[in-house]
């Protein structure tokens, strides 16, 4: 009886989406369902994932070929792992192998290199005889093959040129050259090398008595006979060369060693202690926890605590008891460069149990890391949302701090979003969630409502320090009283008091939103489409706007339709401009500046972070990220430049944007004893999200906001799913996109109450020379859609983004 395995190969290609057939042979015969393997492919050797096997009698006659080896000593992905990857798949419509690569550390494990080299058993004159009279070119090729043990393909196409590859794969079928795949494992351990004895005492002195002529290996051996090992690193520092071990190796007097060395960038990471007696409130939130964990049953927490209230705490102290319990625990955050605090106090509190997974770790440290949770080594994993694929078989808890922001969703495919991929996987794996915001989505507090998750609450910041005063500047107004500053008199007032009182300031400009919309400058007036009453964009390529609804476009006004005011005009400011009128204000003031262009590399944010909550600088000035969750106790001022030109975005979610924009920015002011202020600059001081966020109120904005979101059959009532077709020509794309939606609309808009809108040009309409067309559907139910969509083929278009539930409608 044979043995098939059912096999996915990691390659890259969204049109292979079946699994093949191979056997596998006697001496791998304990390889099941969740191994990586290395199977023959075409020519090359790939890495596959086995998803399924059979008992097959006549699998010999079938004429499959054998797996070729295993690429890891034990199953990768085990029950839940497996099982979670193929809700994915489902979820998300797309492709198995593509959900399951998210599992492996560094997506594609491993690489082949193809080489090529003669065939030993053809005559070589009569070979090139025979080529020469064909052509001289694939004479020379051969002869040149000939020189070699191996060559690749890059080799000979520099020499020859690209025209080689027709050349090798004639010489290929005519059996004069064989291919060969290596395998280069991309990700691989570490090793540290080191020589220790390999032999008793008594033969090592006898070796050396009778090697008098080999002076330096009798040192090497004397020095192992005092000393348990060396490490080829210490080999110079001590005198000897790496050759004089290897001979001594092969004599076997003494063997190598390979130890693994883990890698890990932050070891130094500043440690925090973190001793703490828990609040009222911390301890009631940990006795709803703690229960459901130890009972191993699934289970979801909504923790809405405002900023400040400990939040963090309560994560940490969950997470010692499932360690305690001997369940390992995921910590997610929603970017691991502006956490290095929680990052700090994890490691404070459970040391070398913790492994961080940072996007910039090389694939290399990210082999180690996941090889220690793997093996059980460490147990607690905090990373972006890609830690949520950490392969934990003992999962007891997963924490996800910020749970509303949008950095947990995958922008590219598989489109996922963390929030569903860890409740499924707790819910697989029968271990709780914890979902941690000052501001949940309004989703997510939506299902609380609805007894899908447990709702905690922590209305009180610690040792009951007060929330911060928020003052509404009107810029309308500002500009009336003949004030054009980017700063406003009131924000201006709020930094000269908190400089001279020797405290800290964050100014955070939002660029989100901002040069796409026109706004007069005086009454606050948007121009928007009278059709459809969304912002119109404003493209500078023809100076014209335009509604990514309908299509329709106007020209751009010089003066404002509403009051006439010539300061009409796209809105733009950077965080430089600022940084020079804030100079100009206060000359001798400290600022640094963190956006997308003052930083980068490993630890960059970490540092801007780390010096000003040292004192180095007065103000921390910056785009959204400056916002994130740190703690800064010198801070009792922050400013909002133009909060709400998100407000503009033609997007259901933008309110929600700025309630937690503002909310979460005020939170960093009076986290310490000294109260604490925030202004903020806004054109719309009427809007429910702005008020709201100024009163620190997320139940006013939730009423809101679930009434709108009702009426309109947004999420959390309506289910969206957004196609994104491309081309390399506007045309071709909107012809693609009319071809699609009429289908669309005919099979599913009548009979089920499903909205077709669309197409419309996405609002960066070319990315990269690409033009891009969006189809949005909304409906109560999007799994007959689904499949749909499948039966369509449109899973197996290169040119089609399949989104499901996508963080915006743009
Ligand atoms: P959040 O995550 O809710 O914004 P944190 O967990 O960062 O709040 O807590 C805010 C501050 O209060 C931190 O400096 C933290 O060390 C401190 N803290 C948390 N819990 C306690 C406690 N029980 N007693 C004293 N200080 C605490
Ligand atoms: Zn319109
Ligand atoms: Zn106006």
């Amino acid at each position: 009886m044979q043995h098939i395995a059912q096999i996915l190969v990691n390659i890259g290609t969204r049109s292979i989406n079946k699994a093949f057939s191979y056997i596998i042979p006697v001496h791998l015969d304990y390889v099941g369902v969740g191994w990586r393997v290395l199977v023959p492919f075409g020519n090359r050797k790939l890495e596959g994932f086995i998803i399924g096997v059979i008992a097959d009698e006549h699998a010999e006659q079938a004429d499959l070929k054998p797996i070729l080896d295993i690429l890891d000593n034990d199953i990768w992905f085990d029950e839940h792992m497996m099982n979670t990857a193929r809700w994915i798949s489902e979820y998300y419509v797309c492709n198995l192998v593509d959900a399951m690569r998210l599992f492996i550390p560094g997506k594609s494990g491993v690489k082949s290199i193809t080489t090529y080299r003669i065939n030993e058993m053809v005559d070589r004159q009569a070979a090139t005889a025979a080529l020469a009279a064909k052509s001289a070119d694939y004479c020379q090729v051969f002869m040149y093959i000939a020189k070699f043990p191996a060559i690749n393909s890059a080799r000979l196409e520099k020499q020859f040129g690209s025209a080689v590859l027709k050349i090798i794969r004639y010489l290929v079928r005519k059996q004069v050259v064989f291919v060969d795949a290596a395998i280069k494992k991309t990700a691989s351990h570490l090793y540290k090398n080191s020589v220790r004895l390999a032999v008793t005492h008594e033969e090592a002195t006898a070796f050396i008595n009778g090697s008098s002529r080999k002076p330096a290996q009798c040192r090497l051996l004397t020095y192992l006979m005092t000393h348990e090992q060396l490490t080829y690193e210490d080999f110079e520092k001590n005198g000897f060369s790496s050759d004089t071990a290897k001979k001594l190796i092969q004599t076997g007097m003494v063997i190598l060693e390979k130890t693994q060395v883990i890698r890990d960038s932050y070891a130094n990471v500043g440690k925090v202690a973190s001793q703490v007696l828990l609040t009222m409130e911390q301890q009631q939130a940990l006795q709803a926890i703690v229960p459901k964990m130890q009972a191993r049953e699934y289970h979801s927490f909504l923790l809405h605590g405002i900023t400040g209230s400990g939040k963090t705490q309560v994560y940490i102290e969950a997470v010692a008891v499932a360690r305690q319990n001997n369940r390992q625990a995921i910590v997610l955050v929603p970017e691991i460069a502006l956490t290095s605090q929680i990052v700090g106090r994890f490691k404070a509190r459970f040391g070398d149990d913790v492994v961080v997974m940072h996007s910039k770790l090389s694939t290399g440290e990210r082999y180690d890391a996941w090889q220690r949770l793997r093996t059980g080594q460490a147990g607690i994993v905090i990373g972006a949302r890609s830690a949520i694929f950490a392969p934990l078989s003992e999962l007891g808890i997963i924490i996800m701090d910020e749970e509303h922001e949008f950095t947990y969703k995958q922008e590219e495919t598989p489109r996922y979003h963390t929030r569903q991929v860890a409740l499924t996987r707790a819910r697989l794996s029968g271990g709780v969630v914890v979902m941690g915001s000052a501001t949940p989505a309004v989703e997510t507090y939506y299902e609380a409502q609805q007894q899908q998750h447990t709702l905690l609450s922590m209305a009180k910041r610690i040792a009951d320090a007060p929330l911060p005063e928020v003052t509404l500047v009107d810029m309308r107004e500002e500009l009336r009283q003949k004030r054009r500053s980017v700063i406003s008199l009131p924000l201006q007032e709020l930094l000269a008091e908190t400089i001279a009182n020797g405290q800290q300031a964050i100014i955070l400009l939002n660029r989100r939103g901002y040069a796409t919309f026109v706004m007069c400058r005086e009454c606050g007036h948007i121009v928007r489409c009278k059709h459809c009453d969304i912002s119109l964009v404003y493209h500078a390529v023809g100076n014209i706007l335009r509604c990514h609804y309908c299509q329709s476009i106007e020209a751009t006004p010089d003066t404002c339709p509403a009051c006439s005011s010539r300061y009409i005009r796209f809105f733009g400011t950077g965080t430089q401009k600022l940084e020079e009128s804030l100079v100009k204000l206060f000359p001798t003031i400290r600022i640094v500046r963190m956006d997308q262009d003052t930083t980068g590399g490993k630890m960059a944010y970490d540092r801007i972070l780390e010096d000003f909550a040292q004192g180095q600088y007065d103000v921390l000035l910056g785009t959204q990220m400056v916002a994130k969750g740190h703690d800064v106790k010198n801070v009792t001022a922050v400013g909002i430049i133009a909060a709400d030109s998100i407000l503009n975005l033609p997007d259901f979610r933008a309110a929600e944007r700025v309630f937690a924009l503002l909310t979460q920015a005020a939170g960093r002011a009076g986290r310490g004893d000294k109260p604490g202020k925030v202004v903020v600059q806004t054109y719309n001081p009427e809007h429910y999200a702005v008020q709201a966020g100024s009163e620190h109120d997320y139940q006013a904005f939730y009423q809101t906001e679930i009434g709108y979101r009702q009426d309109l059959c947004y999420p959390p009532f309506g289910q969206i799913l957004k196609l994104t077709i491309q081309a390399d020509q506007e045309s071709k794309a909107r012809a693609q996109a009319d071809i699609i939606i009429k289908e669309l609309k005919a099979m599913l808009e009548n009979p089920h109450q499903i909205e077709v809108i669309g197409p419309f040009p996405a609002p960066i309409t070319k990315v990269k020379d690409i033009f891009r067309m969006n189809i949005i559907i909304k409906t109560s139910n999007l799994a007959p859609v689904k499949l749909y969509i499948i039966a369509m083929g449109l899973t197996k278009r290169l040119d089609v983004i399949i989104d499901v539930e996508p963080i915006s409608i743009m």
